[in-house]
């Protein structure tokens, strides 16, 4: 699907609302309702084009900004991150059974709810070291909570109270 010459991701889910999102990569997602006409996901999406281009703009200007992803910094952030969950586990008393730091283009970290397994995406090395510690305690906190409901926030929060700001350096705002 398109709008206003940038390919849009599609994904239907369970939810009420349509919604339109920009993953980690930048690419513009819109989430539609199970059961919703097309024709209205289009005219959503076609109300929303000034606001992709918007952010679009906002990413390009923020990527300027940001250190280039070197194998330097790669290499100096795979050598952090097991200090950084050493401190978080400990604190929150939370464990995962595995870290795995991955190039992951459409989320900062992720956490398997069965296998308790911890992804953590690299590209985090180029944004200011309290926003590993964000999703360090994300993820961690979904170890508790496999959802992003009141209580999986209330606990980030408790651990981690600057989490909004973090969130939107990572959204690029
Ligand atoms: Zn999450």
């Amino acid at each position: 699907m398109l709008a206003g010459g940038t390919e849009v991701l599609v994904e239907v889910k369970d939810c009420r609302r349509l919604s339109l999102r920009l993953r980690a990569d930048g690419r513009p997602v819109l989430t539609v309702p199970a059961g919703c006409a097309w024709s209205r996901a289009m005219a959503f999406l076609s109300d929303q084009e000034q606001w992709i281009r918007d952010r679009l703009l906002v990413r390009e200007e923020r990527s300027r900004s940001l250190p280039p992803l070197t194998p330097e910094l790669a290499r100096a952030f795979w050598f952090r991150l097991p200090s950084v969950f050493e401190r978080w586990e400990k604190e929150m008393g939370l464990r995962p059974s595995a870290v795995a730091v991955k190039d992951m283009s459409s989320r900062w970290g992720s956490c398997h709810p069965v296998t308790k397994k911890i992804s953590i995406s690299f590209r985090l090395a180029q944004y200011p070291d309290e926003c590993t510690d964000y999703v360090v305690v994300h993820e961690l906190a979904h170890l508790r909570h496999a959802n992003h409901g009141p209580e999986f926030w209330a606990l980030v929060e408790r651990y981690f109270p600057e989490h909004k700001k973090c969130r939107a350096i990572l959204r690029g705002k």
